[in-house]
């Protein structure tokens, strides 16, 4: 019985690619330190795998920046304004692509499927010239060799490569980009050949598209491809490793059927519906099913006796000799190594995996299948197992049941939203085109200091109370002087908006090093959510008043959203996420209500990561939304009329889901706007109502650069021209705290400049 890893976290358990990529690029080391990093936690992951007892070990899935990004190189489709002149493309061609240098911006990065990852998306056009310029597929199946470890080398499929392109700028936006499957396949052809000479005898294709809604066109493509490809993979064993979800059974007979394909890789774990279509359908003889039972996405120890019954009945549909024990994806997305968590509790750590772990999972059912059980390790799972499912810490009968009485319920405010608004104008008595700002104001390396050692008890209480509030005092005094309107108190406490939270709830567990990559050198560290949540006390009320109690201002009460903490975090398996989310949304409505009676009468809950936690299938946004929603609109349906409720989104693409942002109803919304205007603006241009308070954002927070008050006025107008004066508001795009008080100044300053003078222009 066989395992099999579908790909590696290539930060190393401590971050170690980060630092020295970062050391390169400042210049304060050189390539071959970085290379040399790089060997080493290659060399180590691939020992780490032979030892577990692992059979087929993935190479190539490490990178120096991203796996779209090197297939991008491998085919030397570099857009033309990085000036490449063909040959093998080194670091300073691929860091530009990456990170963009001092003559060229970078190439657009989006989310990978719906992960936290982000790729470096490929443009390309019918003028693009495809050449073999990368031979680090190649060379990674060697460097294994040489250490005696036979390899699987990995390869972003054909279909998928182009399914995830882009028309380069000039390119017509129709252009189809599946035409350009003829000029890619020759370059997979040298690869696969140069793989067979290096004496590989697997290769596997990562084809996750296979999971989304496909037409018929674009399944014909992964026919057309894997033919075309035959006679050269003649002689290989393949795999189609497929993820995220399970495969539409269209697309499950179509990729079944190809002739080249010996292997074919099912996420067992989000790909519900994937037993049944392969008993239904059948599954075509001789040839292999890897099955992905453990999960690539998450941190949770395996149900180890759950994943052999599922085996066993694949077993007996594809034949015990084909049968392959595999991870659910690669396991890129979840954390490295449990072994690094030296302050999480030991129960709670008993219940959980990171790909260390999971490697050793996947090995353990392969060989319980193939009747080597070990039967220590089993029954220690299944303690864990039976310890998470009846400890205290993880059941609190009174959530449960206040959660549970949510459902059928609406939660709606009980006036209408331009009742509302005239209720709080009353009271607030804001001009026209109110100002304000998104929440955080500079963090500084002082604050940081501060709360880092106020965290290891170096400073006491006292001490960090009044550097905060002196802080705070000092973010009031200069949005007065700026004349803002609706103020905020910068959010100086604050570390992260999810793990803020997260700390002070109960239901959160933490790590050290528990990070995942989210794109290049950047990781994520997300809070574990391992049981029923509720808050023990009130958490921003103190700061809030501290703060309200320093301005005549309104001073707006500043909160995440149970959507966002939910997408933002590793949540528990053990529950469906909405009801999760109903949890979380039932504290932060606790923590509405008291920030209310405190007198608090703005108060923003963002909900940055809504449309994150779209599915990949268009069949289920549906109920997605419907129960984010409702959790976001429980938070706040008690609050009073004059209580006014804002929201806040990171993003501009929602047309989308306009009805179902209208839907949460909330008083005011923010939201990212400026670096793409006409998107977000033409929802409304298209005559979709909106009789909420809407603020896109009129400047990019993301970039040192000034906007002039001009520019601002310009943007302003636009946004005139199609929303109502009366529920317009001037704000920028998101939270100040990655920039410096030297460009925040100025930037704020005009932006006040613009909003008054279109007042005066009405
Ligand atoms: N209130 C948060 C801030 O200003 C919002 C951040 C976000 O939307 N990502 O920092
Ligand atoms: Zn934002």
């Amino acid at each position: 019985m066989a395992s099999h890893i579908a790909g590696y976290p290539r930060m190393g358990p401590k971050r170690e690619l980060k630092f020295a990529l970062e050391s390169f690029w400042d210049g304060k080391s050189s390539a071959e330190d970085l290379q040399k990093v790089a060997a080493e936690l290659r060399s180590s992951i691939w020992k780490q795998m032979s030892d577990a007892g692992i059979k087929y070990i993935p190479s190539n899935t490490f990178s120096y920046y991203d796996q779209v990004l090197d297939t991008t190189a491998l085919l030397g489709a570099v857009p033309e304004r990085y000036n490449w002149n063909g040959g093998e493309i080194g670091f300073d061609t691929y860091f530009s692509m990456a990170r963009g240098n001092a003559s060229v911006p970078a190439m657009e990065m989006t989310k990978w499927f719906d992960t936290n990852y982000h790729f470096i998306v490929p443009e390309l056009g019918p003028h693009t010239k495809f050449s073999y310029a990368s031979h680090k597929a190649v060379s990674e199946y060697k460097e294994a060799k040489a250490l005696g470890i036979d390899t699987v080398p990995v390869l972003i499929g054909p279909v998928t490569y182009l399914l995830l392109s882009k028309p380069a700028k000039g390119v017509q936006k129709t252009f189809p980009l599946l035409s350009l499957l003829d000029h890619i396949l020759p370059i997979y052809k040298e690869v696969i050949a140069d793989l067979k000479a290096a004496g590989a005898s697997w290769i596997q294709f990562d084809e996750p598209t296979l999971v989304k809604d496909l037409d018929s066109h674009q399944l014909e493509a992964f026919t057309k491809a894997y033919s075309d490809l035959e006679s050269t993979l003649s002689g290989l064993n393949v795999v189609v490793e497929t993820y995220f979800a399970d495969v539409p059974t269209e697309a499950y007979k179509t990729i079944t059927a190809l002739n080249a394909v010996t292997g074919f890789g099912f996420d067992f774990v989000r790909g519900t519906k994937t037993l049944d279509v392969i008993k239904n359908v059948g599954f075509p003889s001789g040839k292999y099913l890897f099955a992905g039972v453990v999960d690539g996405r998450n941190i949770w120890a395996n149900d180890l006796a759950a994943s052999l019954s599922t085996l066993q009945a694949l077993e007996n549909i594809v034949g015990k000799d084909k049968l392959v024990v595999s991870t659910s994806s690669s396991l890129l997305h979840t954390a490295v190594d449990l072994v690094n968590e030296t302050k999480l509790d030991g129960e709670i750590k008993s219940w959980l995996a990171f790909a260390a772990q999971k490697v050793v999972e996947v090995n353990a059912l392969a060989k319980a299948l193939a009747g080597e059980k070990d039967e220590a390790f089993f029954s220690a799972n299944a303690a864990a197992q039976a310890s998470r499912k009846s400890s205290p810490r993880v059941t609190n009968p009174e959530v449960q049941k206040a959660a549970a009485a949510l459902k059928g319920s609406d939660h709606r405010r009980e006036t209408n939203v331009s009742a509302r608004l005239d209720a709080q104008q009353k009271k607030l008595n804001l001009p026209i085109l109110p100002t304000t700002t998104i929440g955080s104001f500079p963090q500084t390396i002082e604050l940081r200091r501060v709360r880092r050692e106020y965290k290891a008890k170096k400073i006491s209480e006292e001490e960090y109370v009044n550097a905060i509030k002196e802080e705070i005092n000092k973010v009031v005094k200069l949005q007065e002087e700026l004349d803002i309107d609706v103020l905020v108190h910068g959010e100086p406490e604050r570390n992260d908006m999810v793990e803020y939270f997260g700390e002070q709830l109960s239901g959160f567990a933490f790590t050290v090093n528990g990070w995942v990559q989210s794109y290049g050198s950047r990781c994520v560290k997300p809070p574990i959510i391992y049981g029923d949540v509720s808050r023990p006390k009130a958490m921003t009320v103190f700061w809030s008043s501290v703060a309200q109690s320093m301005t005549s201002r309104p001073m707006k009460g500043m909160l995440t959203g149970p959507v966002t903490i939910l997408n933002w975090s590793f949540v528990r398996n053990d529950q469906p996420r909405f009801e999760t989310c109903y949890q979380i949304a039932l504290a932060i409505k606790q923590e509405v209500e008291d920030l209310e009676a405190a007198g608090i009468t703005v108060i923003q809950i963002d909900e940055a990561a809504l449309r994150e936690g779209l599915p990949l299938r268009k069949s289920e946004e549906a109920f997605y939304l419907d129960w984010a929603v409702h959790s976001f609109r429980i938070t706040n349906c008690g609050v009073k009329d004059t209580t006014q409720i804002h929201t806040h989104m990171c993003y501009s693409n929602f047309n989308d889901i306009i009805h179902s942002i209208i839907d949460m109803d909330a008083d005011v919304i923010t939201i990212e706007n400026s670096r793409s205007d006409e998107k977000l603006l033409s929802v409304f241009r298209e005559g979709v109502k909106y009789g909420a308070g809407i603020g896109p954002g009129v400047y990019d927070i993301h970039s040192p650069r000034i906007p002039s008050t001009e520019e601002i006025a310009d943007r302003i107008r636009k946004m005139l021209a199609v929303l109502e004066t009366n529920i317009l508001w001037v704000n920028p795009d998101c939270g100040l705290k990655t920039r410096k008080y030297a460009e925040v100044k100025p930037a704020l300053t005009n932006m006040v400049a613009a909003a008054k003078q279109l007042r005066t222009e009405l």
